[in-house]
């Protein structure tokens, strides 16, 4: 199958609502020209400077999702043109976020990132350290971000019950958290391996890569 083939595909299976985000890391430049020539605006990287480098040369219309683990001192470089950071896993991040997108003139969106996996390695905040920084969110602390909603990834494993009852999970504290603030309303759950059982429970966001763009190659 070729790209737009899997395209379609992919696009058959996701219900009205849910929308794609394209994760292109490590594919070089004329595969996200291809994908944006059959139609996709949303793609999805891992690093900053490979976000950067790939934002510079594409066409300004994309909107570009950060969905990899962020560092405070790079939020500075994607301030100026990302749509949405779907990584912030603490109040220094979230904060140094807010101070970059005054500096320049936005309000930048975000999702919280949550810990759902069982596996020690994935970054993520835990259901206590969430509750406190939506607190001191919803106090006003951040004036230059906004919180959309939250993301989660599941662990990696052929146990689709586990997996949905992580999201399921996720999905519960989305919720509550939907009846506080209003303006969440993205919840970004499902990669390639997982994200029929995402959507199933309720994801809205996909961040699909190699079921679009086959193995990963060599960056740009
Ligand atoms: C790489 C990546 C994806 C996409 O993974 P695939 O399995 O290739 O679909 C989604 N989310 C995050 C955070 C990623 O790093």
């Amino acid at each position: 199958m070729d790209l737009q083939e899997r395209l379609e595909t992919v696009r058959a299976a996701l219900p009205a609502g849910v929308e794609l985000v394209a994760v292109t890391k490590t594919h070089p430049i004329a595969v996200i020209q291809q994908a944006y020539d059959l139609g996709l605006r949303a793609f999805g990287e891992n690093k900053v400077q490979e976000l950067c480098a790939k934002q510079e040369v594409l066409p300004g219309d994309i909107r570009w999702h950060m969905i990899g683990h962020l560092q405070r001192n790079k939020v500075k470089y994607i301030a100026p043109f990302v749509h949405l950071i779907h990584s912030v896993d603490s109040d220094r991040l979230l904060d140094e976020i807010s101070k970059q997108g005054q500096k320049t003139g936005r309000v930048l969106d975000c999702l919280l990132q949550v810990h759902i996996a069982r596996e020690e390695t994935k970054f993520g905040l835990d259901a206590d350290e969430l509750d406190v920084l939506i607190s001191a969110y919803r106090e006003g602390n951040y004036p230059g971000a906004r919180i959309r909603g939250l993301m989660g990834m599941a662990t990696f494993t052929q146990d689709t019950e586990r997996i949905s009852a992580e999201f399921r999970g996720l999905k519960i504290q989305f919720d509550t958290l939907r009846e506080l603030e209003e303006s969440f309303d993205i919840l970004s759950m499902g990669m390639s391996g997982d994200y029929p059982v995402a959507i199933a429970q309720g994801s809205n966001m996909v961040r699909l890569g190699s079921t679009l763009f086959g193995e990963r190659g060599t960056a740009l």
